[in-house]
């Protein structure tokens, strides 16, 4: 009997989002950088976007980067998150392009770079509003000046920014425009040309559909829209791109006719949140052996008509399977689309199984 939970990886559909993507960024003269920590920094996931032409591979974790170093990857590591002051010996190990924002981990970067008589390169990161990783606009000159004189040991390859992540700030042409004059006074620091310019994430392609990115951009950081097709902007998948490039099966252990909520007094439930049943009456409902460790419950779109998630705890996904046609049992698969967050826990989970198909 086959193993469930499981999620089924599906690499040419990977590849070809990759290649699709590729080849709208050499349109503009972007190259991109495919980011693997939705899936874990899965060694084959990596290997389906490098095959669908990314010039580099990143990720927010070092243990991920490692595993990716150990694959032999003929391409740049690029670490997505600040280093953190105690892994700064393995980013020098491991890594060989870091995003940086904040002054004491680029000193030490250094200091550990030059007792391995090594140059660390690393990318700074502006924050342009979005409140997440960077320094602000009116700093990028002092601060470029600063690694300028006492990091002999880093060189700033490129500068970039993050935008639409935690404070949903949208890429438009007026904020690259304000990136593009701090690449030019860091460029005017550094007396020297900037050679990568990374200004965003997969909220930055829908621009490239509509009015583009200023010439000097070079660079993007995408993962979900190579994994998933997301058009994070609007919404659904951008065009010709597949969204049904993982699938995740789940095994029912409980099938019963239940009733509404009983009318008695209640409560939040374990997760704090008070519980709507969408449907009064007597229901048909089901119970399926994965939980919130594994996927978020309001992440999964089910593949076959008619189920519908109604919540579920650490352990146990509730279903309402009153409108599904075929008949089900206990034993069956059910099989769902997942959206990012459930991508991320369900590669990170032990509990699912991956499994890799070319199709
Ligand atoms: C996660 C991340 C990305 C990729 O974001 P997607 O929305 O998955 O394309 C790019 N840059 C940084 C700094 C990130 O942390």
């Amino acid at each position: 009997m086959m193993k469930t939970p499981y999620l089924e990886i599906k690499l040419d559909k990977i590849v070809k989002n990759t290649r699709k993507i590729v080849s709208l960024a050499a349109k503009h003269g972007i190259k991109i950088f495919g980011v693997t920590k939705g899936v874990c920094g899965d060694p084959q996931i990596a290997q389906a976007m490098v095959r669908g032409g990314v010039k580099g591979l990143a990720d927010s974790r070092i243990e991920n980067i490692k595993k990716l170093n150990s694959y032999g990857f003929k391409l740049p590591l690029v670490l997505l998150r600040i280093p953190m002051l105690s892994e700064i010996e393995r980013v020098i190990n491991y890594v060989d392009i870091s995003l940086n924002s904040q002054l004491e981990v680029i000193e030490a970067l250094n200091k550990e770079a030059r007792s391995r008589g090594k140059t660390h390169k690393i990318i700074l990161m502006v924050d342009l509003g979005d409140r997440r990783e960077g320094i602000l606009p009116k700093e990028v000159k002092k601060v470029v000046g600063r690694i300028k004189a006492n990091c002999s040991n880093i060189k700033i390859v490129g500068l970039g920014t993050n935008l639409a992540c935690f404070g949903g700030v949208l890429p438009t042409a007026e904020n690259m425009n304000h990136f593009i004059r701090l690449v030019e006074e860091a460029e005017s620091v550094l007396e020297n040309n900037l050679q990568i310019i990374s200004a965003g994430n997969s909220s930055s392609l829908p621009l490239l559909h509509t009015s583009g990115v200023p010439q000097r951009v070079n660079q993007l950081r995408i993962g979900e829209s190579i994994l998933l097709g997301s058009n994070l902007v609007e919404g659904g998948t951008l065009p010709s791109l597949h969204s049904d490039t993982f699938i995740l099966g789940a095994e029912i252990v409980e099938l019963n006719e239940k009733g509404a909520l009983p009318d008695v007094p209640q409560g939040p439930n374990a997760f704090g949140e008070e519980l709507k049943l969408k449907k009064d009456g007597i229901r048909e409902r089901a119970i399926l052996a994965i939980g919130r460790q594994d996927i978020s419950p309001n992440g999964l779109t089910p593949c076959l008509t008619g189920v519908e998630i109604e919540g579920g705890s650490s352990d146990h996904l509730i279903i309402d399977i009153t409108d599904v046609k075929e008949k089900l049992k206990v034993g069956d698969i059910l099989e769902f689309k997942v959206d990012y967050s459930s991508l991320l826990r369900a590669t990170t989970s032990p509990y699912v199984d991956n499994s890799y198909s070319l199709v």
